[in-house]
């Protein structure tokens, strides 16, 4: 491994120190991009990589509402706004108990990579909360909003930083979180945020998209291997908006969804799911209950394992929807060992570093979230687009253009990742191309 890379990640882990997803990230990213800074000195002379690593900017912020019962809560605000060479900020926001800067900071150095995959003029950037929306009131949620957009609302713009949904914040909260912005900024800015109503701004099939377009890359990978969707056996994990457009679109192209997880265990349903189902997924969501029990109370046939993850489920094709880190070394042998053929991350980060290598090494298909995943922000970046030009498309032309931008992104990995062999590493390819285009802006740019 090249000195000068070895050297970037010396310095992110001394830099980085208990923010174990951004390191684990960083070097995954970095170790893959050795063909590529072997092919341009420049990039190491003009010190790339370790200008890469380092956020432009972090904000950090108090966010302090008022609960149900009339009790003062007390949250942490994030948003790392970690590349503009090639656009404005752009991503998520997530709202989860767990999250801390470790988490924003991975996610907004993927998002570096997945935005510039989409093609489209975008800057990486992440944000959210520890708020945990489980169990509270829409009330609550929304005098959360409201006091997190209090503080942020200064630091996004059109052509500054536009944030998202993410885990934990979905149409409501961005209906909260833009009412706010308006507000405060006395300005009617539909390209402020994404993934807005579709009344009042938002593209017709951003919910859907991140799903759909996992599958549409799910359906370019099966056929370049020779293989098929159709009759596929799948076993998801969560059951928020990326989980139900997955599950939607996999049943819509004759694959069965025999599977879908939540903290409290695994539902399976021996049939696949059908379109009753499928819908029933955004009630379970919308309950901020966060369990997935009461899918197997509700449909006959179906059953609940509690504490089991979905790849204990013997399946062909395995979808981590939900979480980082949430298919590790030991399910990646089990599902191995039950004859999986294909896993793609829709959720970033997905799998652990040693479920990657086993995959590989076991030769089955393999492709990361950021490639997989980038049909949601890419769906956005095609709303910020209709919001400037004040159009709006219909759905069947917004599915077009999504189609069109997973079946790029899956050449480019190709184009990037062709092994020797013949093999495919969609790993590698997925990192270098989204690295090049950046790579070249900063050069270009100058020192920064
Ligand atoms: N949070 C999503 C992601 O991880 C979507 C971001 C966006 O639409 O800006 O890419």
């Amino acid at each position: 491994m090249s000195a000068y890379i070895e050297s970037v990640i010396e310095n992110v882990k001394k830099r980085n120190q208990g923010e174990p997803e951004f390191i684990q990230t960083v070097e995954e990213v970095l170790r893959s991009l050795e063909p590529a800074m072997a092919q341009h000195p420049e990039y190491e002379d003009a010190d790339i990589l370790g200008r890469l690593v380092e956020p432009e900017r972090q904000i950090f912020f108090r966010v302090a509402w008022v609960d149900d019962a009339g009790k003062v809560q007390v949250n942490r605000g994030f948003r790392v706004q970690f590349n503009s060479a090639i656009g404005p900020y752009k991503g998520g926001l997530r709202f989860q108990a767990n999250v801390y800067s470790g988490i924003i900071k991975f996610l907004g150095f993927e998002q570096i990579f997945k935005n510039s995959l989409t093609g489209l003029p975008i800057g990486g950037g992440k944000g959210g909360s520890d708020f945990d929306p489980a169990g509270k009131s829409d009330g609550e949620i929304m005098r959360f909003c409201q006091a997190f957009m209090l503080e942020l609302w200064h630091n996004i713009g059109v052509d500054t930083d536009v944030p998202a949904g993410d885990v934990g914040v979905g149409g409501r909260e961005i209906g909260f979180l833009n009412g706010m912005y308006q507000k405060l900024a006395r300005k009617y800015h539909t390209g402020v945020l994404t993934g807005k109503g579709e009344t009042w701004g938002g593209s017709i099939l951003r919910p859907e998209a991140t799903g759909f377009g996992a599958l549409y890359f799910v359906q370019h990978m099966l056929h370049l291997a020779g293989k098929k969707l159709e009759g596929a056996k799948i076993a998801i994990s969560g059951f928020g908006n990326v989980a139900w457009g997955a599950s939607k679109k996999a049943t819509e192209l004759g694959a069965k969804v025999i599977a879908i997880s939540g903290p409290d265990g695994v539902v399976t349903i021996p049939n696949g799911m059908n379109e009753e189902m499928i819908d029933y997924m955004l009630e379970l969501r919308a309950s901020n209950r966060n369990i997935v029990a009461p899918f197997a109370e509700k449909f006959a046939g179906t059953t609940f394992t509690p504490g089991k993850k979905a790849w204990s489920v013997k399946c062909d094709i395995a979808l981590p929807c939900a979480f980082q880190n949430e298919l590790n070394g030991d399910d990646a042998a089990e599902l191995l060992k039950n004859g999986t053929w294909c896993c793609a991350e829709v959720s970033n980060m997905g799998c652990t570093p040693e479920a990657i290598h086993a995959f590989q090494k076991a030769g089955i298909l393999f492709a990361p979230g950021k490639a997989v995943n980038a049909g949601g922000v890419a769906t956005s970046g095609l709303e910020m687009t209709q919001n400037c030009m004040h159009i709006s498309w219909s759905g069947k032309e917004v599915d077009e253009k999504l189609h069109f931008i997973m079946a790029s992104i899956h050449d480019a990995c190709v184009k990037f990742g062709k092994q020797k062999d013949g093999h495919i590493d969609y790993v590698k390819g997925a990192n270098i191309a989204g690295f090049m285009k950046v790579a070249q802006a900063m050069l270009e740019q100058g020192v920064l």
